[in-house]
């Protein structure tokens, strides 16, 4: 059986574009309707010898739920499925509620957590990687999906926690 991992993490951190880094090219799928592109949600990754699959659950929408209760929901999901969760914040943001909201439903999961802070493109933003050690969820991994910073380093560690 292919290990799962799932990316979690409140709108716009970066989810998708690290999605698109992690399987290594860039797809979403285009809906029938014209104009209508949605996020690809699943992928393979192929690292070292080992095969995982992948899954955005930022791109699981409910409809008509409130902000909060869908990223409950998506998070839910991922405790569910994954056998490893990559929790993403923006690093240019800080720690928020909502990150805070998501690390307390994560770590009463026993899922392995991989954190990364998104959006450290260069090295001089990395001294915003300290404040997320409160979230309590593990040492955090400077990443940048525009730069592809990071990526390995997250692959490495979701290989050995699978
Ligand atoms: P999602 O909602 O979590 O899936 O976030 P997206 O992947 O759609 O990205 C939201 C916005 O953040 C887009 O404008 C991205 O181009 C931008 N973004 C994503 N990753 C990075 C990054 O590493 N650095 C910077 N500067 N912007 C990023
Ligand atoms: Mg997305």
């Amino acid at each position: 059986k292919k290990g799962i991992l799932a990316i979690v993490g409140r709108p716009n951190v970066g989810k998708s574009t690290v999605f698109n880094r992690l399987i290594g090219e860039r797809k979403s799928i285009v809906e029938d309707t014209p104009g209508v592109t949605r996020d690809r949600i699943y992928g393979t990754v192929e690292w070292l010898t080992r095969e995982f699959q992948l899954i955005d659950t930022g791109g699981i929408q409910i409809e008509d739920q409130p902000f909060q209760q869908e990223i409950q929901m998506q998070v839910e999901i991922a405790i569910e499925e994954a056998d490893c969760i990559l929790f993403l914040v923006n690093g240019r943001d800080g720690v928020t509620s909502d990150d805070q909201f998501i690390a307390r439903m994560l770590q009463r999961s026993n899922k392995p957590i991989i954190l990364g802070v998104n959006k450290i493109d260069d090295h001089s933003l990395s001294y915003n990687l300290y404040d997320f050690y409160s979230l309590g969820v593990g040492d955090p991994i400077a990443v940048s999906g525009v730069h592809g910073i990071g990526i390995g380093d997250i692959l490495d560690k979701a290989v050995a926690l699978m």
